[in-house]
């Protein structure tokens, strides 16, 4: 039996109940126990955040993008300082492994740290007038008040893009994270609070998503809001900024192809694919699902990645040993157990895992799941599975395995295999996604632009681009004769 701990909202720079007194529990995923409890915010708690925001904004854009660094670069040092206690955090609430939650801080580090840069770097342009006397520059001033919504899968690195971005910019935030990652984003948010950020420039929400989304979205004084998660939920809060016609940024759901040409290695391939595919039980928007295989590999392909899988290691990710911990919750597990049941009466051939673990009574644990016999037609093949699936499919060229990769509404990350630079230039160019990785499996980088295209959401986060979604051009127009 574990302590239950308890979070408290933070509202102008001070941790504070729910005005109307609810609480949400949160449950361990891989022992089904509630280890943690966290205020229920509703429209009025909500509406003290906003106020508080408003009030911190003329203050935080008065300090000096210098001064924004080193307090940005004191968290991003308090974050790695703090690291295993917070990781054991993110293991207990989503079941995540503890090596790839410590890997997670450690990227939500280098994030902040990143940023505590970009506020130093936020340059205008000048430009020769029409005439002698005239100058013509652009400035970027903050937006203004914005809010951050984000999914339960990377509770420290979704929120830190949000945070570190929108303060290096000067503008407060108003954080929703995840119900699970609740007490995972109260531990990131103290990181900031102790680094020395001002009263009101942070403040977190946690519990009822509409009502506080309802709230900030009809508030005229939010200027921009930046959401982590589905399609569905993202199409919600685009509908709703638009009467307040805020600025919008939009992290959304993933099918990532991987495309095996002839020329690769497929049992190098599939060395890596095991990890990239089953990381976090395969609920990540960059994970690779749908496995394109040049037909000359045969069975190699398979095969490999069949002996790779059954090396992993199932179970409660507090053991170091543990590669695949549970999914977050229960209505996720019987999510992709239908899934699977969907796909093989489709025709799909499971030849790896399928089902719960026998051996694990308590707690969502889904066995790494490999299905052959793929056809595009299949529903699994157009839906996001947000689990540990890897699809199989065979291809005979170019144009037409690009042709099938773009067939989805989604377009964030896809991976390419060859060791021809024609090959990789045309893939590249043929993909429609906002991230290509060839020969590799590393699609997220502070230093780099992430983020989707069609219903895979816009805006970028990270990278030189990240900072400017927190920020308004002004064209300022110089006349001084
Ligand atoms: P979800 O959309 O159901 O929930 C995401 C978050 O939004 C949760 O915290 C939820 O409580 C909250 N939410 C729900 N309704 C809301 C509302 N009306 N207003 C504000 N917040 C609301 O998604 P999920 O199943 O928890 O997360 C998985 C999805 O997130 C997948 O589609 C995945 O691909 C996507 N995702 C995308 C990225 C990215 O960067 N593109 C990263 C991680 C996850």
């Amino acid at each position: 039996m574990t302590d239950r701990v308890h979070v408290n909202l933070f509202i102008n720079g001070r941790w504070v109940k729910a005005g109307n007194g609810e609480k949400i529990e949160i449950v361990n995923p891989a022992t089904e126990e509630v280890v943690a409890t966290a205020c229920q915010a509703g429209r009025v708690d909500t509406e003290m955040a906003i106020d508080a925001a408003k009030q911190a904004f003329p203050v935080w854009r008065s300090v000096t993008p210098w001064e924004r660094s080193k307090i940005l670069r004191k968290t991003a040092s308090l974050l790695g300082e703090r690291a295993t206690e917070i990781a054991r955090r993110v293991v207990l609430d989503c079941g995540k492994p503890i090596t790839q939650s410590l890997g997670e801080v450690k990227s939500a580090g280098e994030i902040i740290d990143w940023f505590a840069d970009e506020a130093r770097r936020i340059y205008g342009e000048v430009l020769p007038g029409r005439n002698l006397h005239n100058r013509l520059h652009t400035l970027y001033e903050p937006i203004g008040v914005a809010a951050g919504f984000t999914a339960f899968n990377f509770p420290i690195v979704l929120l830190s893009r949000k945070i570190a971005a929108a303060l290096a910019a000067g503008c407060p935030i108003i954080c929703r994270p995840a119900e699970e990652g609740s007490v995972c984003a109260a531990e990131l948010v103290k990181c900031f609070v102790d680094a020395g950020i001002p009263a009101g420039v942070i403040n977190l929400l946690t519990g009822k998503p509409e009502e506080i989304s309802d709230t900030i979205l009809a508030s005229p004084v939010v200027r921009k809001i930046s959401f982590t998660g589905s399609v569905p939920v993202g199409q919600r809060l685009i509908r709703g900024a638009a009467d307040t016609v805020k600025r919008v940024t939009m992290e959304l759901g993933g099918h990532a192809p991987v495309i095996v040409h002839a020329d690769a290695d497929p049992e190098k391939v599939a060395s890596g694919a095991v990890f990239a595919k089953f990381r976090n039980n395969g609920q990540v928007c960059v994970s690779p699902t749908r496995f394109f295989v040049h037909r000359s590999h045969g069975e190699r392909f398979t095969r490999a990645l069949i002996d790779a899988t059954a090396k992993l290691k199932i179970g409660d990710g507090n053991d170091p040993e543990v590669d695949i911990g549970p999914l977050i919750n229960r209505r996720r597990l019987e999510a992709v157990e239908q899934m699977v049941e969907k796909t093989v009466a489709e025709g799909g051939f499971v030849v790896f895992g399928g089902k719960r673990p026998e051996h694990l009574k308590k707690g969502f644990f889904f066995e790494p799941t490999i299905i052959t016999d793929i056809t595009d037609d299949m529903t699994v093949m157009r839906r996001e599975p947000f689990g540990p699936l890897a699809l199989i499919t065979s291809f005979s060229s170019l144009e037409e395995v690009v042709e099938r990769a773009n067939a989805v509404d989604y377009g964030l990350a896809s991976y390419v295999f060859t060791n021809s630079l024609q090959f990789a230039h045309q893939t590249v160019s043929a993909l429609k996604a906002g991230i290509v990785t060839v020969n590799g499996w590393s699609g997220s980088l502070a230093e780099m632009p992430f983020g989707g295209v069609k219903y895979s959401g816009y805006g970028r986060e990270g990278g030189s681009q990240g900072i400017f979604e927190y920020l308004d051009v002004k064209f300022f127009n110089l006349n001084f004769d």
